[in-house]
């Protein structure tokens, strides 16, 4: 019977790892939305009534990263790094500047593995001199960008090559972590950071945010084992109707089980995303000379999101390098 059941939660995982698409990157919609959103809150004045006012585009433009993935040339290398790649001690090896770690390592290397913390100090670059010249439009869209790698800095599976478990034989942890969990216990985090605070050393911030992600892999996987053992062997996964449809899932009992052995750290990942946003957006804007955002332009003369989103799904999707997910 219990070889039976065993028979039968393998089978339920394999559907599970081919039902389920994985949501769209680090965090998922959910999350990815409202840590951009909440970021606005820790804005002073007058720097807040600018962002407020342009919350929802924040919000809704949270994943255009992601979906460009699909699209841009490089792009999916900007969501996640492979810190094992680079040895037991990644942060003795791996040059923070660009140009000394393209010398060290070549830069099809440090494409092949992932380079999310150098894309964050580029955007943040970018976005001193939007605020420089006081381009509203272009304000918004690299602060949502900004939001977006700086969330996926902070999932501990985007810095590792095992990124979906798939080395451990815990396929389907990625999905399980970003957006299960969030989505099912978020809105009981704390997502009030307090004020936002100027960054003396941006790169040593964007390092911190690696580190303390790369620090967390282990638990994040041994949890799952851990959880795994704790409930019932049948009652790991269920059946959910999602719209019309039935997808299989992580249980909530598992579930429950497994956010209680990780002890708050997906809040704590979910929180310091919000809190190094916020105090990523406010720098730069001291950077760029505190600027009065009253004299932004917010002329829509780019694309609008919509069609964006038509383009894309043009797009063939088979030919993404890097983590799938
Ligand atoms: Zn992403």
């Amino acid at each position: 019977m219990y070889a039976f059941r065993i028979h039968i939660l393998k089978i339920c995982l394999i559907l599970f790892t081919f039902i389920i698409p994985f949501s769209a990157g680090a965090w998922g919609f959910w999350a990815h939305q409202r840590i951009n959103k909440m970021a606005v809150y820790a804005l002073p004045k007058p720097l807040f009534y600018f962002f407020k006012l342009h919350i929802d585009e924040l919000e809704r433009s949270a994943v255009n990263p992601d979906k460009r993935r699909y699209a841009v040339e490089g792009e999916a290398s900007c969501h996640y790094i492979d810190l094992d790649h680079y040895g037991d001690h990644p942060f003795d090896s791996i040059p923070t500047s660009w140009s000394l770690a393209v010398i060290k390592f070549t830069e099809d290397t440090l494409m092949e593995h992932g380079i999310v913390p150098w894309k964050i100090t580029w955007v943040y670059s970018s976005l001193i001199e939007a605020f420089k010249n006081k381009n509203g439009e272009r304000i918004i869209k690299l602060s949502a960008d900004l939001g977006h790698y700086v969330a996926d800095a902070h999932v501990p599976l985007h810095c590792t090559s095992n990124y979906n478990g798939q080395l451990t034989d815990q396929h389907g942890i990625h999905g399980l972590w970003e957006s299960r969990l969030p989505e099912l216990y978020g809105a009981s985090y704390n997502t009030l950071v307090g004020k936002a605070s100027f960054v003396d050393d941006v790169n040593i911030l964007v390092w911190n945010s690696v580190k303390g992600s790369y620090a967390a892999i282990d638990s994040v996987l041994e949890y799952e084992l851990l959880a795994t053992n704790d409930v019932p062997i049948d009652m790991k996964m269920t059946v959910e109707l999602k719209g019309k449809s039935k997808t299989t899932t992580y249980s909530k009992e598992f579930c429950d089980r497994y956010h209680e052995l990780l002890n708050g750290m997906v809040e704590r990942r979910f929180t310091g995303s919000i809190r190094t946003l916020a105090d990523l957006w406010y720098s730069a804007w001291i950077e760029a000379g505190q600027p009065s955002p009253e004299l932004f332009d917010v002329s829509m003369d780019e694309q609008t999101p919509d069609t964006i989103d038509l383009e894309l799904n043009k797009i063939e999707k088979s030919s993404i390098p890097g983590h799938t997910d």
